[in-house]
């Protein structure tokens, strides 16, 4: 079926009231657009579990900090539809600026401190809040809903999770695996940004944590000698250049004395002029 486009906060509140009447279930999968296939699983995800399935696209001005890539960020609303369409999405909410923020900055904003101020929170102080505030927006803006993230974005989405559940929003938290290309980067739209011989750079970013993981699998407990191994294949790669590294207890992002069973790996590095992030989770049997 076609996909149908709104832009109109009230006509797709009406819509979905309509639907949820008739008993079906709604399934969203919010992006910023520029969409691949990373996007693809979620709104397949999304479409194999729920009766309507809605994708937003929408570029969140408050959760740009101010020398990063707003106004560059890539947009390409005829492909995103095409493959929504492909991916059997059945609505498409593209709200303007003006249509979410019509009242200009925002007096209001959702933050979640203890987890959003390490990792990506210390490069990027203001866009925890600024993601935390848009997705609350937009999951009023849908209601009960099943909401579908991807773990690329790993602490964005354990942030999303506990604001869900401190707010008590009526929404199932959908947590997505990582699509990656063939040498392992992870996909994004920034990748765009990538030059042919940055591209080819950027697969050291999940080699390291790969390499990282067997190293716990063979039994190294030391979140510091974890770390320094994965800035060491980093820095081999000269287009490559830390950000952070580090081995985090899964769900408070903190990193432990030691170890233990499960851990996640985090990195954040530049290659050119995109940042990459990545992550990989570590299970010890
Ligand atoms: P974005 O458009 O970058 O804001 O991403 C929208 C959603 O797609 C977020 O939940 C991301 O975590 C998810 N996403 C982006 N890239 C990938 C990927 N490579 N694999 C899985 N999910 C992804």
């Amino acid at each position: 079926m076609k996909v149908q486009t709104i832009s109109a906060i009230d006509a797709l509140r009406q819509t979905l009231d309509q639907h949820r009447a008739a008993g079906r279930s709604i399934g969203f999968v919010p992006t910023m657009g520029f969409l691949h296939a990373g996007h693809g699983s979620l709104m397949d995800a999304a479409a194999a579990s729920n009766d309507i399935t809605v994708a937003s696209i929408f570029v969140n001005p408050l959760q740009f900090g101010a020398n990063e890539d707003l106004s560059s960020y890539p947009r390409d609303l005829e492909n995103d539809t095409a493959l929504a369409e492909a991916c059997d999405v059945d609505l498409l909410f593209v709200p303007t600026v003006e249509e979410m923020y019509p009242f200009g900055p925002v007096l209001t904003s959702v933050s979640v401190d203890a987890l959003a101020h390490r990792w990506e929170g210390s490069t990027r102080p203001t866009h925890f809040a600024g993601m935390a505030t848009v997705v609350t927006k937009l999951l009023s803006i849908i209601g009960p809903c099943a909401a579908y993230f991807g773990e690329k974005d790993y602490q964005q989405l354990a942030i999303i999770r506990r604001f869900v559940a401190d707010l008590s929003l009526p929404v199932d938290v959908v947590g997505c695996p990582i699509i990656r290309a063939d040498d392992g980067l992870a996909l994004s739209s920034r990748n765009t940004y990538l030059e042919p011989d940055q591209r080819v750079a950027a697969a050291v970013v999940n080699r390291s944590l790969r390499s990282a993981a067997s190293l716990i699998e063979g039994g190294e407990t030391d979140p510091e000698v974890v770390m320094a191994h994965i800035a060491t294949i980093i820095d081999e790669e000269p287009l490559a250049e830390l950000d952070y590294a580090a081995a985090v207890d899964p769900d408070t992002l903190e990193v432990p004395e030691q170890i233990g069973d499960h851990c996640r790996l985090l990195i954040a590095a530049k290659v050119g002029k995109p940042r990459l992030i990545d992550n990989l989770g570590v299970t010890r049997v």
